[in-house]
C-alpha cells in the first residue's frame, strides 16, 4: 500500500494531454483556455468620462461656463473646450480636446440658460485614461484555466470571437457487479441499483470532460474485458467501479493485466477507497475504483478530477479552503488519510455529518464539503482549522 502523496505523484506524472481546438467564444464557457487571448484594441479606446457631467479645464472650476455641445456615448465630440467653456458629457463618451476634468451633474448648477457652474469640491478628474484597462496586443487571458463568464466578457471586449481550448477528455464508464440492475428497474432478491455509473457520469460532466456509459459488466472475465476493450477504443480514460477488492469475483485486476495495461498501484492509504487501481496504456489511463458509492465519489474528486484537469492543461492549483472544525473529532485508527463529509454551519465552520461508511452515499447528498484528515492524525480539537473541499 502506498501513501496518497505517492499515488498522486505517480498518477499526475502519467498524464498525457488532449489536443486543442478552436471554438466560437460563446461556446467556450466551462472549457479550458489553451492559448493566450490578446486584445486587438486599447480599452478604453480614448480618454473617457466616468460620469454624467461637464467636461472643462480644471482651472475653470470656479467660473460660470458656456456649454458648447452635448456629447453622448457613441458620438465623438465635435468641439474643442477652450477657457470659459465646457461640454455636457455622458458616461462612456470621449473627452473633448482641451478638457482635463469632468464635474458631475449632481455637483452642478445652471446659472442661466446655456451656462453652468461647478458647486462641488475639486477632487478626482472623473476621466478614465485611454488604455488604462488594456492596451492593444496585451495578453488579457492566459491559458491553463477554466473559462468563466467574466472571461467571456473579456473575450468579447478583446474581439476574440474564436478561442483555442483544450479538447475535452473522453471518459468511458463501466460498472461491474452481478448484483446490479439499472435505476429504472425494481431490484429483486440479492440485487441493488447501480448508482456508481450514473454518479460517475455526472462527475465526469461536471469536470468538463465527456462521459460515455458502457453499462454493467457481469462478474466474469469475458463480460468485463469486452466492455473494457470497447471503452478503451473510444476514450482516453476508462473508469471501472467495483471488482477491485480481494473477493472471489473481483476480476478487474486480472482483466486489466490481460488487456496489457501497466498497473502503477493497486492500494492507496486513503479512506474511503483503499483498493484504488491505476493503470496506463498508450495514451490511455484506467482507474479501477472501489465499488462503494462513497469511495467512487471521493476517489473521483481527489484523484480522477485532477488527472482530467491536467490532461486538459489546467495549471491552477486545487483550491484548499481552511475552516474551523465545529466540534471535536476523533478516530480509532489513523493509518490512512481520511475524507469526512461536512456541512457548513451558519458561523462558517465545518460540522461533520452522520456518516456510516463508504456505502452511505445519502450522507454525502446532504454534505457541503469533505474535510481531509491527514494520515497519522487521530484527533482534532473544535476550532482547529481543517482543509475543506466543496463538493
Ligand atoms: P465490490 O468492490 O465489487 O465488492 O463492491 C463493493 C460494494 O459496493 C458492494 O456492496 C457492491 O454491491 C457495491 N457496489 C458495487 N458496484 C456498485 C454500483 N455500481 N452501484 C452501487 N453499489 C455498488
Ligand atoms: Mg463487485
Amino acid at each position: 500500500m502506498i501513501t496518497f502523496e505517492e499515488a498522486y505523484t505517480i498518477m499526475m506524472e502519467s498524464v498525457f494531454h488532449t489536443g486543442k481546438e478552436q471554438v466560437p467564444f460563446r461556446e467556450a464557457s466551462g472549457r479550458v483556455l489553451a492559448a493566450p487571448v490578446r486584445s486587438d484594441m486599447d480599452m478604453p479606446p480614448w480618454d473617457k468620462s466616468a460620469v454624467d457631467g461637464f467636461a472643462c479645464h480644471r482651472d475653470d472650476l470656479g467660473s460660470d461656463l458656456t456649454v458648447l455641445e452635448t456629447v453622448p456615448a457613441g458620438v465623438m465630440p465635435s468641439m474643442k473646450v477652450t477657457p470659459g467653456t465646457c461640454s455636457r458629457i455622458m458616461t462612456g463618451a470621449a473627452i473633448p480636446e482641451g478638457a482635463d476634468y469632468v464635474f458631475m451633474l449632481e455637483e452642478s448648477e445652471e446659472s442661466e440658460v446655456g451656462r453652468v457652474r461647478f458647486t462641488g469640491k475639486a477632487g478626482r478628474t472623473n476621466i478614465a485614461r485611454r488604455a488604462e484597462d488594456l492596451y492593444q496586443g496585451q495578453t488579457v487571458l492566459k491559458p491553463g484555466h477554466f473559462i468563466s463568464p467574466q472571461h467571456i466578457a473579456v473575450m468579447a471586449m478583446a474581439g476574440a470571437t474564436e478561442v483555442t481550448v483544450s479538447k475535452r477528455p473522453m471518459v468511458g464508464i463501466i460498472s461491474t457487479g452481478n448484483e446490479l440492475v439499472e435505476p429504472g428497474e425494481i431490484p429483486s432478491g440479492a440485487q441493488i441499483r447501480n448508482s456508481n455509473g450514473w454518479q460517475l457520469l455526472a462527475q465526469v460532466e461536471r469536470a468538463g470532460a465527456t462521459g460515455r456509459y458502457y453499462g454493467i459488466a457481469r462478474d466474469d472475465i469475458e463480460s468485463t474485458s469486452r466492455l473494457l476493450q470497447a471503452a478503451l477504443t473510444d476514450n482516453d480514460v476508462v473508469l471501472l467501479s467495483g471488482g477491485v477488492s480481494a473477493g472471489d469475483f473481483d476480476l478487474v485486476p486480472q482483466v486489466i493485466k490481460e488487456a496489457g495495461l501497466k498497473v502503477h498501484f493497486s492500494q492507496v492509504a486513503m479512506q474511503p477507497g483503499k483498493p484504488l487501481t491505476f493503470c496506463t496504456g498508450d495514451r490511455k489511463a484506467v482507474f479501477g475504483l472501489p465499488g462503494n458509492p462513497v469511495s467512487v465519489f471521493v476517489q473521483f474528486e481527489i484523484m480522477v478530477r485532477p488527472f482530467l484537469n491536467k490532461m486538459a492543461g489546467v495549471t491552477e492549483k486545487e483550491p484548499e479552503i481552511m475552516m474551523p472544525l465545529a466540534t471535536d473529532y476523533s478516530r480509532p485508527r489513523a493509518d490512512r488519510r481520511a475524507y469526512i463529509p461536512v456541512i457548513m454551519t451558519d458561523r462558517f465552520e465545518a460540522m461533520p455529518v452522520e456518516y456510516h461508511g463508504s456505502a452511505h452515499i445519502s450522507s454525502f447528498a446532504g454534505a457541503w464539503g469533505i474535510i481531509t484528515i491527514p494520515k497519522g492524525q487521530s484527533w482534532i480539537q473544535k476550532g482547529e482549522p481543517v482543509s475543506v473541499r466543496q463538493i
